[in-house]
C-alpha cells in the first residue's frame, strides 16, 4: 500500500496498488502472517478498505474496469496483534520509494506537487 495520492500514480503502480489490496484479504482470510508487510511499510490495516475503494473510483475515473469490490468484516483482523492492527504506513518514506522507483509516478507527481498525499497527511 503506497498510500500516496492516487490521482498522481501512474497506471502500473495504481493497478498494482489495488491488486496487493485484494492479496492482503486473501492473506488476512488465511491467516497468513502479515509481519514481514508491516516490518516492510507495505500494509496498513484499517485503511485496507478505505485505500481499496479509493482506488478503485480512480480506476474507473480514468475508465479502466473494476469488478472486484472488496468486501469483509473487521472479523479478518482477529488473529492481528495489537500493534499490527495500529500499524500506520510512514507515508514520506513510501513516496521516497516510489518516485525513486518509477519515473512516470516521479514526473506526475512533480506536476502536482502541492497535493503528495489524498489522507492524513500529518499525523
Ligand atoms: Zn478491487
Ligand atoms: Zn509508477
Amino acid at each position: 500500500m503506497w498510500m500516496v495520492n492516487q490521482q498522481a500514480m501512474c497506471r502500473m503502480h495504481l493497478l498494482g496498488e489495488h491488486c496487493e489490496c485484494h492479496m492482503f484479504l486473501g492473506s488476512l482470510r488465511k491467516q497468513k502472517s502479515m509481519e514481514g508487510y508491516i516490518t516492510n511499510n507495505l500494509f496498513e490495516p484499517k485503511l485496507l478498505k478505505e485505500r481499496h475503494d479509493s482506488l478503485a473510483v480512480e480506476m474507473q475515473s480514468r475508465g479502466y474496469k473494476h469488478k472486484t469490490p472488496l468486501d469483509f468484516s473487521s472479523d479478518v483482523f482477529n488473529y492481528l496483534t495489537i500493534e499490527q492492527l495500529n500499524y500506520k504506513v510512514d507515508y514520506q518514506s513510501s513516496f521516497q520509494d516510489l518516485i525513486n522507483r518509477c519515473s512516470v509516478c516521479r514526473s506526475n507527481f512533480i506536476n502536482r506537487f502541492t497535493k503528495l498525499f489524498n489522507t492524513r497527511s500529518k499525523d
